[in-house]
């Protein structure tokens, strides 16, 4: 005679029971460790494939790293929701985030390889350093707005990235006790190529920056360093804010 076990039916929906609790467990704790399910690293996944690597830049490490970095902690919080849209946003003080693929183009163009130093005119909102530190770069930054940086110093330190240094200042002086740097990235538009960046850039460094005159025609220009000179040319069409001398 079989011996009936009276708990038989009890333990197994026990069994059932405990196994949807830990599948329950697992799921939740994801979305707690992750506050992005389908959300925002979804929306970043689209954006590097539809406007970016459809536009040509084929870079793995960059296309990672613009996949990595949460585009939306660095907008604010009415533009979250566009934060991934194929255009620059206002991050406050008349200045703007650049477009996510003007970003990696940029980011690629450098050629950039981890520990590099690299020196950034134009924090902004703290995003294009993000990038670059997600490269596991070395990023100096300047920004001549105050409150811009001083948000951007917060932002960058609460997702982590302590290989940014962030300096309130005029870029055009460069930031000579961190020189030489391996490359530069200007994203505000000078004019001309200030004489101080490029004495602040190694021999063989590669430079990017948008150069034309404030809402005229600007050219981002890519450069690089040989024989103490600058040997550069045109690469895209651009329109940045314009590289200033003082706080507007
Ligand atoms: N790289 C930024 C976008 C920068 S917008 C980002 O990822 O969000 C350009 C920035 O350059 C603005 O914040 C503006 O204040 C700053 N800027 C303009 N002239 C400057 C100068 N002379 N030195 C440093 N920053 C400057």
């Amino acid at each position: 005679m079989t011996k009936h076990n009276p708990f038989h039916g009890v333990t197994c929906i026990h069994g059932l029971t405990l196994f949807f609790l830990i599948f329950t467990i697992a799921v939740t704790d994801r979305i707690w460790a992750d506050d992005e399910i389908d959300g925002p690293a979804s929306s970043r996944e689209e954006m590097v494939s539809r406007q970016i690597e459809a536009r040509g830049v084929r870079d793995p490490d960059v296309l990672k790293a613009m996949k990595t970095v949460p585009r939306h902690h660095f907008v604010p919080t009415k533009y979250k929701d566009n934060a991934h849209g194929d255009y620059p946003l206002p991050i406050g003080n008349g200045q703007t985030i650049s477009q996510p693929y003007i970003v990696a183009f940029m980011t690629a163009a450098l050629n950039v390889k981890p520990k590099d130093r690299i020196l950034e005119i134009g924090t902004g909102s703290g995003y294009q350093a993000a990038v670059l530190a997600e490269l596991g770069c070395e990023v100096y930054s300047i920004e001549i707005i105050g409150s811009l940086g001083k948000r951007a110093k917060e932002t960058l330190g609460r997702l982590g990235y302590g290989n940014v240094h962030i300096k309130i200042g005029d870029g055009h002086k460069g930031w000579p006790e961190k020189a030489p740097f391996d490359a530069i990235i200007v994203t505000c538009a000078p004019e001309k190529i200030p004489q101080s960046l490029v004495q602040q850039l190694k021999e063989g460094g590669r430079m990017i920056i948008p150069v034309g005159e404030s809402g005229g025609i600007q050219h981002l220009v890519l450069a690089v360093k040989k024989g103490g000179c600058l040997a550069s040319r045109r690469v895209l069409p651009v329109r940045f804010v314009p590289m200033v001398e003082s706080p507007p």
